[in-house]
């Protein structure tokens, strides 16, 4: 077995021959002519047979994998007829009194060259296409084709570097995967193979030559590691991760686009919760019905300074737009305890989970807070946002909050900003004083969603960081089962509506004592949205109630 090691693109599995993919490499001599004129006249025709090509690739790619990832040849057909390369391509053929083929390659180099010295990574993964459609001209002037893959059986593609129109030209259901020995995480080929869902490893040094050829591999995009000729052990445990693949992929084709509900018509919300912007194409994977967590103190966490309200807001406008009316729930700043940020210079404490944190520390610090709050409302505009509070313990907390929002309204009427003036607004039940008074805070707010894993360390006094407490951290304690039906009820008897955020909510072996308790959301991690929405749709909650005596 020889391993090779390259950047993941995409992630996934996959296991089959390798096939190297070699271009024909057009040899282009420079000659001599007497009629420029009709050199540039074969250069034009050329230009049009291209052109006609890359329209055919298009219509191919937008069937295959959607208008986003057919754009390319709509880029490449621009290429073609860009009047800096046509003019200088023609100036070759005047000056020099040359042939077509050699003043189209002579541009190619330069212009390829030009983009791959470019400090922005964008533009150097645009040489790629610049050789692509040079490629695609000498194929129609000297009426070439182009190279590619002879197979009957789905193959490993492994190449020096693959250009748009080459991964397009391929018969999808026979690549496996993408190898290639260059090219970047942006160029198209990478978002190509993204959009086929297929993995790719790109920057790999494998040779291409016999040496893997027509050998069995496995390519692990999670890795970025290519196993060739894998040995008996190597090979079922990636066979085991395939299948473990394959399994979510068909639930989720099975799954997706269908509606929370039970067999007895009960409708559940499913959200998703993340951490920050990167998990956004992860709950549109997943089918999320929204964001019902966002954890804002990751941007917070990832900055060296408090982020500005221009930079929060870019970030939440970003969230609120992607998630196209759907509701996003952003918690406000919960620092402290386990998430500490130098520069907020907080003081050591001895018991820090029970010390400054979250809305403890808004509260204290309320120009950090307000700051956080008009990013938050000013996005509002651009979708549907909901913010929520955490570590609530009194009614008190909860008045203040209301009265620092509206002074934040205020200062954004006066400004003459705009943001949802309804703005739902709720809180996070993480402590036991909040489940004791939950009725009265349900008059104040529009929603709870219960922070299970705050809940259920201050209920059982049990640090949650602490690994050693592990075998005595019951997460179903019937304390915590209890409670989590007192405040549903008690949310529901004031006209708000009750989810669950923490760990818990995504427990399957609990999906259906959370709808017989009545819940209105479930917001978990993004994986784990399709298995509880197949919970759900087998789930009779009449039937559930009747047999558990609820
Ligand atoms: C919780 O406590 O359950 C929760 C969702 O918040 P965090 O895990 O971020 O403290
Ligand atoms: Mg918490």
């Amino acid at each position: 077995m020889i391993i090779y090691d390259g950047k993941a693109v995409f992630e996934g599995i996959a296991i089959g021959k390798i096939s190297v993919y070699t271009k024909q490499e057009q040899l282009v001599k420079r000659i001599k002519v007497d009629d420029p004129e009709a050199e540039k006249k074969r250069y034009a025709d050329a230009r049009e047979v291209a052109i006609e090509q890359l329209k055919g690739l298009y219509e191919k790619a937008v069937k295959e994998v959607g208008e986003s990832g057919a754009e390319i040849f709509e880029a490449h057909q621009l290429m073609v007829d860009d009047e800096d390369y046509i003019e200088s391509v023609e100036n070759i053929i005047d000056t020099e009194e040359v042939n077509a083929e050699y003043a189209v390659a002579q541009t190619g180099d330069n212009f390829a060259k030009m983009f791959a010295e470019m400090e922005e990574e964008y533009f150097r993964g645009r040489a790629a296409d610049i050789k692509d459609i040079t490629e695609r001209v000498l194929n129609a002037l000297l009426g070439a084709g182009s190279g590619g893959i002879e197979t009957d059986e789905p193959v490993i593609v492994v190449a020096d570097d693959l250009a748009p129109s080459e991964t397009v030209q391929m018969d999808k259901d026979k690549i496996l995967s993408f190898v290639t020995v260059h090219g970047s995480a942006n160029s198209h080929t990478s978002i190509l193979a993204k959009t086929m869902s297929i993995p790719a490893i790109i920057g790999c040094p494998i040779p291409l030559s016999d040496e893997v050829n027509g050998k069995l591999a496995v390519v692990d995009g999670y890795e970025g590691k290519v196993y060739v000729e894998p040995d008996q052990e190597l090979l079922a445990e990636k066979k085991k991760l395939l299948l473990q693949e394959e399994e979510k992929k068909n639930l989720l084709e099975r799954l997706k686009g269908k509606d929370n509900i039970t067999l007895d018509g009960q409708k559940i919300n499913l959200y998703a919760n993340i951490g920050n912007t990167k998990d956004l194409g992860l709950v549109l994977e997943n089918d999320a019905g929204g964001i019902g967590l966002f954890r804002s103190e990751f941007i917070y966490l990832g900055s060296d300074d408090y982020p500005t309200e221009e930079e929060q807001f870019a970030i939440y406008k970003q969230v609120a737009q992607t998630l196209a009316g759907k509701k996003v729930i952003i918690r406000t700043l919960d620092i402290g305890a386990d998430k500490q940020a130098d520069y907020f210079e907080l003081p050591k404490e001895e018991n820090p989970a029970m010390g400054l944190r979250a809305i403890r520390i808004c509260l204290t610090r309320p120009e950090v807070f307000k700051t956080q709050l008009r990013a938050i409302l000013r996005a509002s505009a651009f979708g549907k946002i909901s913010i929520m509070f955490p570590m609530i313990i009194s009614v008190d907390e909860v008045k203040k909050i209301k009265k620092i929002v509206e002074e934040v309204k205020e200062s954004l009427d006066a400004d003459g900003l705009s943001y949802d003036k309804n703005i739902e607004l709720g809180i996070m039940i993480e402590t036991p004083a909040a489940v004791i008074i939950a009725d009265e805070l349900a008059e104040e707010v529009d929603f709870f969603s219960v922070g299970t894993n705050d809940l259920t360390q201050y209920t059982l006094a049990i640090d949650r960081q602490n690994q050693s407490l592990d075998d005595f951290y019951d997460s179903h304690h019937p304390a915590i089962l209890k409670m989590l039906k007192m405040i549903a009820d008690a949310a529901h008897r004031h006209g708000a509506w009750a989810g669950i955020c923490g760990e818990l909510g995504a427990d399957l072996s609990l999906t259906k004592d959370f709808l017989a308790m009545g819940y209105d959301e479930l917001s978990v991690s993004p994986g784990r949205i399709l298995p509880i929405r197949k919970t759900v749709l087998e789930t009779n909650v009449t039937e559930y109630k009747k047999e558990k005596g609820l």
